[in-house]
């Protein structure tokens, strides 16, 4: 740590008194999977869902983040890697503040989703896997990036000419090819449920 920086973690409101005042746990439920899975979608409708349950829950959603926080950042595997350490980190500070933070990042590979979960603390983190195949996202193209990925106006797309590795134990696998929206939002609320009550 710089030698003239004095934190003061210690004098601060603590996490449990917050956690006690929200009537639940804090926690950063981190939503990865390629573009075109669903991850904004499902998270945005959990956040709904807590949210009217009186929840304190935040959502950090990737285009979002790089409108301000990490509007300097490209899509180089360096530049993803800063782009997702910001984010663990700000995560990290509202969890701090007791919150429960949706997290919706492609984050690709497995070495920047363990440098995120290094960074929130393994115990408060929890990893969903938005599993949807390639050729589902691709179909859909919400954003017709698939499209301009394959024409070649897009260099190193997830799941194009960029790798995407799946995780291998996500606290929550969730498929969601032939679900609905509702349905996939409901399993993960039902999957934190049991971590994140008091
Ligand atoms: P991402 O954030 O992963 O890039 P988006 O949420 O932007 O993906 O887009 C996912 C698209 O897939 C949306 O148009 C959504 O309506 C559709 N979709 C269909 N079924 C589901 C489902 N079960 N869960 C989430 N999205 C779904």
């Amino acid at each position: 740590m710089a030698e003239n920086i004095h934190p003061i973690f210690e004098r601060t409101v603590q996490r449990t008194e917050r956690e006690n005042v929200n009537g639940h746990h804090a926690g950063v439920v981190w939503l990865t999977g390629l573009s075109g899975s669903g991850k904004s979608t499902i998270a945005a409708a959990v956040e709904r869902e807590l949210f009217s349950a009186g929840h304190f829950v935040v959502l950090l959603d990737g285009d979002n983040v790089r409108t301000g926080l990490c509007g300097d950042l490209g899509f180089s595997l360096e530049d993803r890697k800063e782009n997702i350490r910001r984010i663990a980190e700000t995560a990290k500070l509202f969890v701090a503040a007791g919150a429960q933070v949706l997290c919706s990042f492609v984050s690709p590979t497995r070495e920047i989703r363990s440098m995120a979960q290094d960074i929130v603390g393994a115990d408060d983190f929890y990893e969903v896997f938005v599993n949807t195949p390639l050729e589902v996202c691709e179909a859909r193209d919400v954003k017709g990036l698939y499209a301009k990925a394959r024409a070649g106006e897009i260099k190193g797309f997830t799941g194009i000419d960029s790798p995407y590795e799946a995780p291998t134990a996500p606290f929550l696998d969730l498929k969601t090819e032939n679900q609905t929206v509702e349905a996939s939002a409901a399993e993960v609320v039902a999957a934190i449920k049991g971590n994140l009550s008091l």
